[in-house]
């Protein structure tokens, strides 16, 4: 990949942007800070001007903070941009050729740079008789019909153990909902938390009455003539669920897979995105489970860029493509993108940082985990509240490669510079709750 090289859009060129989330607002945004005098369309599906996502399984899913806490800007400041905003329109298709897309009320727009902020759309069970009896949570109006529908005394059924599952878990929890949560893998979050931290954030949910079923999975469900749903849970693993939760033992045979019964009157599949790549791999735009970019936010088309859930990151330091999935990603690559379709751009290499809010804990996640060759812990890792801090840290060669915070947000700040100093750290005083990490920084 080469840098490339700088244009200076003339004031009559058209940027258009797909995708009016996180990513599509901040690089409609950038764009005008950087002093563009263009055009500037933005185009999103939903009705809602640009917003974010994480409030819609916190604040919003518990009916404490409007969904207009949700949007980007405050709405004056989003006039005073001058963006030709066009909410509630889908674009269908791209036509590379003639540098336009096409929207679904049969206008087309021009565009001489191109920015996809497309996001994804959450996964969908495929168990028949759930597709319309389970529900997912992304958009805002997911939430707000998601919060009417958790009652107290009401009984939910989560599948799938992570971010998101995990989050309504805790919400529904704080409004009095009989909560039980299922998840394929052994452990929570398995695609982002080392085991240790995994067992810590599952000793929350539990000390908090959340029902976690490990190694297990949706087989089956029936609607009953009440509204409410049996779903049949294969678990194979010895984490059976207790008599108190299910109403009948359907199968079982000792250390193999068992089924059992579970009534619930809501199930939330929270089983991952898939990625609105299929605009961009139709026009002939390089995608793998999303639009492939290198670290300038650039397409295999050099007019097109991608930002945020959508995009596949490639080149520069990555050893292999991935994709970032989080609020801080989403606004600092549509931000980046901006920049680079204005030929401004400089190499967008992020330290990934991810965190949520759960029973009062929050947890951030900074760096990387995988490659670690150790891992030290300061504070309990077999117990966490409101009121206490753990930290882990991952190393290799005794170089801090990233770090996974429980109540721990000034420590944070300070293991970015560690990790950006790159020495080797002394580990002992990493497990000291005593020893200040600034004095090691
Ligand atoms: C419930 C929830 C909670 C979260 N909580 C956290 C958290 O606590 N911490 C964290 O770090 N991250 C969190 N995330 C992740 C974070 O919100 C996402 O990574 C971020 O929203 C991605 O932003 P985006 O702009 O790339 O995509 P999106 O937010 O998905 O926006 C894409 C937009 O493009 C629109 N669109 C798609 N196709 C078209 C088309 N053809 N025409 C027009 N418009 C189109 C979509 O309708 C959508 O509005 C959470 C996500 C969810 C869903």
């Amino acid at each position: 990949m080469h840098t490339p090289e700088p244009t200076t859009l003339s004031n009559d060129a058209r940027i258009v942007i797909i995708g009016a989330g996180q990513a599509g607002g901040w690089a409609a945004h950038t764009l005008r800070d950087e002093k563009f005098a263009g055009t500037i369309t933005l185009i999103g599906e939903e009705p809602w001007p640009p917003h974010e996502r994480p409030p819609l399984s916190k604040a919003v899913l518990a009916g404490v903070a409007p969904p207009e806490s949700t949007h980007l800007f405050p709405l004056t400041e989003w006039a005073a941009l001058d963006i030709d905003w066009r909410g509630h329109h889908k674009v269908l298709a791209i036509d590379r050729a003639a540098r336009t897309v096409d929207l679904d009320d049969g206008n087309s727009v021009g565009w001489d740079r191109l920015i996809l902020c497309t996001g994804g759309r959450a996964r969908t069970l495929t168990i028949p008789g759930l597709e319309e009896a389970s529900t997912t949570l992304r958009t805002i109006d997911d939430s707000i019909q998601l919060h009417h529908r958790l009652r107290p005394a009401s009984r939910l059924l989560i599948v799938g153990g992570g971010w998101i599952g995990l989050e309504v878990a805790a919400t529904a929890r704080q409004l009095g909902v009989d909560v039980t949560v299922i998840e394929t893998a052994p452990q929570l979050c398995a695609r982002s938390l080392p085991a240790e931290a995994a067992q810590l954030l599952a000793s929350l949910h539990k000390q908090n009455g959340v029902h976690i079923l490990l190694g297990g999975g949706l087989c089956d469900a029936k609607k009953n003539a009440d509204g409410s749903i049996t779903a049949q849970l294969s678990i194979t693993n010895q984490q059976k669920p207790t008599r108190k939760r299910t109403e009948s033992v359907v199968n079982s045979s000792a250390g193999h897979a068992v089924t059992e019964q579970i009534t619930a009157d809501v199930i939330v599949a929270g089983i991952g995105m898939i990625p609105n790549d299929e605009l961009a791999r139709s026009a002939g735009v390089a995608c793998a489970n999303g639009v492939l970019v290198d670290q300038y936010c650039r397409t295999s088309d050099p007019s097109i860029f991608a930002a945020g859930d959508v995009a596949i990151n490639s080149g520069g330091r990555a050893t292999k493509p991935f994709r970032l999935e989080s609020w801080q990603n989403a606004q600092q690559q549509g931000i980046a993108a901006a920049r680079c379709a204005l030929g401004a751009g400089t190499p967008y290499e992020p330290m990934p940082w991810f965190w949520s809010d759960q029973f009062g804990v929050n947890v951030q996640i900074l760096g990387t985990t995988n490659d670690a060759d150790q891992w030290i812990v300061r504070g309990s890792p077999q117990c966490i509240t409101s009121e206490t801090s753990v930290i882990f840290f991952y190393l290799r060669g005794g170089i801090l490669r990233g770090v996974i915070g429980f109540n721990a947000g000034r420590d944070i700040r300070t293991a970015r510079r560690l990790i950006e100093q790159s020495t080797v750290l002394d580990t002992d005083a990493l497990a000291n709750p005593s020893v200040s990490l600034k004095t090691l920084a």
